[in-house]
């Protein structure tokens, strides 16, 4: 069984392994960076990425972040997670793994509403998804091998380039989890490679 990985140090931990398992892959919680190497995929959750960059820093997580995506294993960053990933970001000097190429802007729809949900078709992953929106991001440019799947009010909210996915939205959140059986996908076919 594909093993995928639920980065654990802050955030939406519980609730995307349940998706995991629901989508019937076996989730791993990982706390120590030694367990990275017990999995096939990452996911990122949300949260608040500060504090992760934080935690990333006192647990000494970076390097074998850096070394998980070098080695071409799947990673799906969703909402602070996303921001984790990205390359660039908005009013930053520098990005926190830095590894999937977008710039990315923090909390986008947060002045106008805390939080909301919105109906999403989702390229080559669902149509009329139910998407939960927490003061995430949006990716405001796409490199040339980023694949947009979703914009929301003409912002990027969902895209793919490789090995990586990231969303603006918290797809662990609902009992729709064909955002999550996705990327277990992507994770199977970089296997098989
Ligand atoms: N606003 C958070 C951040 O900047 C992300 C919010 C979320 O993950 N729900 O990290």
């Amino acid at each position: 069984m594909v093993k995928i990985g639920v980065f654990a140090l802050q955030g939406a931990v519980r609730e995307h392994v349940r998706a995991v398992e629901e989508c019937g892959a076996e989730a791993v919680v990982i706390k120590l960076k030694d367990q990275l190497s017990e999995v096939d995929g990452l996911i990122l959750p949300g949260g608040e990425s500060t504090t992760m960059r934080r935690l990333i820093d006192k647990y000494d997580f970076m390097s074998e972040l850096k070394e998980f995506a070098a080695a071409g294993k799947p990673m799906f960053g969703t909402c602070a997670g996303l921001i984790l990933l990205a390359k660039r970001l908005v009013g930053y000097d520098a990005p926190h793994i830095g590894v999937m190429d977008v710039t990315v802007e923090r909390n986008s729809f947060g002045r106008q509403r805390e939080s909301f949900e919105a109906d999403l078709d989702i390229a080559g992953v669902a149509e009329n998804f139910a998407a939960v929106f927490i003061r995430g991001p949006h990716i405001v440019q796409a490199g040339e091998n980023v694949e947009v799947l979703a914009k929301y009010d003409g912002r990027i909210v969902a895209a793919r380039e490789g090995q990586f996915l990231g969303c603006s939205f918290h797809p662990e959140l609902t009992d729709d989890h064909r955002m999550t059986a996705y990327f277990i996908n992507m994770v199977k076919e970089s296997l098989v490679k």
